[in-house]
């Protein structure tokens, strides 16, 4: 039988994305501030904040009300370059996943393909250019490889997540051509990239979440 995420279980994630984002704001605001503007763990923390506040008050029945809530909240709360592409991620996993309470989980990894594709679309981000994308990308191979193999839940976040973190930490060495610290040129070297560093939380989230279920 195809395994299937309750909308609990995609809940009990972004709670867990939460937690670790407001366990590491200082950190990811410390990754800002060599290369950008030092408030992206601030901006994070807040928008997912505000997510759990409004998740306390009502708990979505369906996926696409979820993550509709997740989106929106973040692009009103989060600003920054990473409001919007963390938002447009968000709307588009929902649609992607529909109006139910139990995604299969080939399905979700399609709708986390339609995720990335909406940060693509509004960011324009390249492999190598050293944001976000430099992490959701492989993170997105090895889940989609991961569900292609038959494999659950479980094992698919953990490489996933492990994709993800070697995917933040090549993002050391790159030369940022998005964003911010793309006007440090050269300079932007030898620093990880916040949004690659949040990213790559996503999908800890995940992988604590499933491996605590399974
Ligand atoms: P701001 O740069 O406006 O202060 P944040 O500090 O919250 O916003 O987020 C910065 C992160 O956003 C960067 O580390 C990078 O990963 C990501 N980012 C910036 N521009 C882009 C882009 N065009 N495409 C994808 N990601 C981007
Ligand atoms: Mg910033």
């Amino acid at each position: 039988m195809q395994e299937v995420v309750t909308v609990e279980d995609l809940e009990a994630w972004l709670r867990r994305f939460a937690g670790l984002v407001s366990e590491q704001r200082a950190y990811l605001t410390e990754l800002d501030s060599a290369i950008g503007d030092g408030d992206h763990g601030i901006n994070m923390d807040r928008g997912l904040r505000a997510v759990c506040d409004k998740l306390d008050e009502t708990s979505p029945a369906r996926a696409d009300e979820l993550f509709k809530l997740v989106g929106m909240s973040l692009i009103s709360n989060v600003g920054g370059a990473s409001g919007p592409l963390y938002g447009t991620f968000f709307l588009r996993l929902g649609s992607a996943c529909g109006g139910t309470g139990a995604v299969p989980l080939a399905t979700l990894a399609k709708a986390f393909d339609a995720g990335v594709g909406g940060v693509v679309e509004r960011g324009r981000p390249e492999l190598g250019d050293k944001t976000m994308f430099d992490s959701l990308h492989p993170a997105l191979l090895a889940l989609d490889e991961a569900v292609a193999e038959g494999q659950c839940a479980e094992a698919a976040f953990l490489h996933a997540r492990d994709a993800a973190m070697r995917g933040r930490d090549a993002t050391i060495s790159m030369v940022a051509r998005k964003g911010r610290a793309s006007y440090l040129g050269d300079r932007s070297a030898g620093h990880q990239d916040p949004g690659a560093t949040s990213a790559a939380l996503l999908f800890e989230a995940a992988a604590v979440v499933f491996a605590a279920k399974a």
